[in-house]
């Protein structure tokens, strides 16, 4: 009898979470008003891990189950090749979403990225997308082995590394992220998605096969991959910054060490960037002020990237440009009638035509 009333009971838990939607359906302002009423404090954090999934489907559906109940809010991805997260929830479920990690075998143990400004609301709702890579990287993985990836450095050994004189540093991240924000004589080159990155830096890099190559990004997870490509194209000095700039800050000041990072850390999520240092590495794209904001143009329908400062965000209305900002100023239905059918463009406000180099 007891093994029946247990059958029952598992069957039940199956059939709740069937039951459970398993997806978000609640518009933008109804999300922050409820994070405003939970009012609760939360940790914002992302993760990585590259693993065989079977069924990615499965897993994502089953991660939804256990974290929406936690109140776990985030971007994530699962593909056949692993999982890609960046998440926030309440502190106080902090031991519950390490459990829920602790019950995957391949999850078990891993480095969680803690942000380093925590805000309250990184995230909005919970998104788990099955994707057929966690990061577009445009490789060919059947042709080289992904595990066989470059050396991870801490924040001290990344520090003592960087000073040597045969070594080069790069940036892995996007033009748009490092250019409020890098470390001290890296390369900065001009790509505008990590695809287009890849090759650029192998290009870059040609004539310095046997130099350290110390690669970075935000939380080290394209740095796995980047490093197995180069190693494979047959550089054999491959370092990485292991947990990315993220980690790098999080050491610097825990063991109070010197922090080679200027600037900002971009981030993806709602906050767009982080401080790391008082420095000012760029300017506003209108004025050519020093100035660091990094934000969206108020025009949801072009959305640009840009840095702008405050004074140009007060006489732009928030926008990127005049056709923004005359948009702006219709009256709301006719901005509707307008907006119906047109796309965003571009990315970004301004871009690099050349990679360039960091100041020591
Ligand atoms: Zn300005
Ligand atoms: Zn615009």
């Amino acid at each position: 009898m007891p093994r029946i009333v247990h059958h029952l009971a598992a069957v039940r838990r199956i059939f709740a979470v069937v039951e459970r939607p398993l997806h978000n359906r609640l518009d933008r302002n109804t999300l922050e008003r409820k994070l405003d009423r939970e009012g609760r404090e939360r940790t914002t954090l992302s993760l990585y891990q590259y693993a065989h999934i079977r069924n990615p489907q499965f897993f994502r559906d089953h991660l939804f189950s256990v974290w929406q109940p936690l109140g776990v809010l985030g971007r994530i991805y699962v593909s056949a090749e692993g999982i890609n997260a960046q998440l926030s929830l309440p502190t106080a479920h902090m031991d519950a979403f390490q459990q829920s990690l602790d019950d995957v075998d391949w999850l078990r143990g891993i480095r969680l990225n803690i942000a380093i400004e925590g805000d309250d609301k990184s995230f909005l709702k919970l998104i788990i997308k099955v994707r057929n890579k966690i990061v577009a990287d445009g490789l060919d993985d059947s042709s080289f082995d992904v595990t066989d990836c470059g050396q991870h450095v801490s924040a001290a050994e990344f520090n003592a590394l960087a000073q040597a004189p045969d070594t080069v540093v790069v940036d892995m991240r996007n033009h748009y992220e490092s250019e409020v924000g890098h470390f001290k004589g890296a390369i900065l080159p001009a790509a505008e998605t990590f695809r287009e990155e890849i090759r650029e830096v192998e290009d870059l890099l040609k004539d310095q096969r046997d130099r350290n190559i110390v690669l970075y990004c935000t939380g080290g997870i394209r740095c796995e991959k980047a490093s197995a490509y180069l190693k494979h194209k047959g550089f054999p000095n491959v370092h990485q910054l292991e947990g990315g700039i993220i980690e790098y800050v999080r050491q610097v000041k825990e063991q109070g060490l010197d922090n080679r990072f200027r600037g900002v850390n971009f981030v993806f999520d709602e906050r767009l960037a982080e401080r790391v240092s008082e420095d000012v590495v760029s300017e506003c794209h209108h004025c050519g002020a020093p100035n660091d904001t990094v934000t969206n143009c108020a025009n949801a329908a072009c959305n640009v990237l840009m840095v702008q400062c405050p004074k140009c965000a007060n006489t732009m209305n928030g926008t990127c440009s005049t056709d923004c900002a005359d948009f702006m100023a219709l009256p709301a239905d006719q901005q509707k009638a307008k907006r119906s059918g047109t796309r965003p463009t571009r990315r970004t406000l301004r871009a690099p035509n050349t990679a360039r180099k960091a100041d020591l």
